[in-house]
């Protein structure tokens, strides 16, 4: 009876392995063909100086869809990153990130700091300093504007002494490095100091507990103390209410991100909402001019 009921249990499993490991190859495939199709898209999600809510930059966030149905970057990017398939779809949204920040600039409007996500893969991929320097010069942006996304994983891979290499070739030419998702890993202090990094991305799961008032905000000030105590400044991501804005801003957190502000935004969005913005609130209004 046991033996039996082991076996259907082992069948179960079985299955059930056989149907995601199926999942993930035809995901692949679909993804490597969007590749090749050109159709991996992008959105930019403004990033906003919590002192006075002035625009400070965007992060492009990869977007994709099949079959007209959008897949959420949580279900294909860790399958990219176990085919190899994230140096190219890196690469893709780079471009296009840059492409959308250089046609800004060509508008005459002023979009900050441009923020993309990197894996691994791609910091350990040989041509990566390279390609990321010839790809601002296409694009006409200089790569002080862009802030390199890592996760703290990235401090913990096999490869970390090679990644924190690579990124100090970044910092070498202009760019900064931010650390993702800041809170939820197992990177130690230690960790911390052998990376160049400039800022800390608060996780949004310790920014929706302010509301709760619960155990993981005093986290959230913790990380904020502890950006200021090593001369970073905290970012905090998924800002979707008034109450956590203000509580992150007393706190002293630099720079916020999220829904309450703006939602990830298509290039033609972006674009528009820094133009209204640009004239509905001129500088002008900021820097005091002289009385007559
Ligand atoms: P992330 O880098 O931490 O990006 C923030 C995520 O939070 C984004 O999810 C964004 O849409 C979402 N978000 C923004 N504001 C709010 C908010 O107010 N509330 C909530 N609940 N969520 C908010 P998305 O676009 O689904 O991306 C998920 C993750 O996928 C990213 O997390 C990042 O780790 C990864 N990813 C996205 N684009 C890329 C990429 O181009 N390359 C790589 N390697 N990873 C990427
Ligand atoms: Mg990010
Ligand atoms: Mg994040
Ligand atoms: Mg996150």
């Amino acid at each position: 009876e046991a033996k039996r009921q082991g076996r259907g249990r082992w069948t179960f499993f079985d299955r059930a392995l056989e149907a995601e490991t199926r999942r993930r190859r035809t995901l692949s495939e679909a993804l490597r063909r969007a590749l090749e199709e050109e159709r991996i898209e992008i959105a930019l999600q403004p990033q906003v100086r919590l002192a006075d809510g002035e625009h400070v930059g965007f992060e492009a966030l990869v977007r994709w869809s099949r079959d007209g149905v959008p897949v959420p970057p949580s279900e294909f990017v860790p399958i990219a990153e176990e085919t190899g398939l994230i140096v190219l779809l890196g690469s893709r949204v780079l471009r296009a990130a840059l492409a959308a920040i250089g046609a800004m600039l060509a508008r005459g409007l002023e979009p900050g700091r441009l923020a993309v996500n990197v894996s691994s893969p791609q910091l350990t991929d040989p041509g990566f300093v390279r390609m990321v320097e010839r790809l601002c010069r296409e694009a006409r942006v200089s790569p002080a504007r862009l802030e390199i996304e890592v996760t703290e994983t990235v401090l913990l891979d096999r490869s970390a002494a090679r990644i924190a290499e690579v990124l100090a070739e970044l910092r070498a030419l202009g760019a900064t490095i931010a650390l993702d998702d800041f809170g939820t890993g197992y990177a130690s202090l230690a960790h911390l100091q052998r990376f160049p990094v400039q800022r800390l991305k608060i996780d949004k799961s310790f920014i929706a507990a302010i509301d709760r008032d619960g155990r993981e905000a005093k986290i959230a000030a913790t990380v904020i103390g502890l950006a200021r105590g090593l001369g970073m400044e905290a970012v905090a991501e998924g800002v979707e209410t008034a109450r956590q804005r203000d509580w992150l801003a007393a706190q002293g957190c630099a720079i916020g991100q999220g829904y309450f502000f703006a939602p990830p935004l298509s290039v033609e969005a972006a674009a528009e909402a820094l133009a209204r913005r640009w004239t509905h609130e001129p500088r002008a209004a900021v820097v005091p001019l002289p009385r007559l």
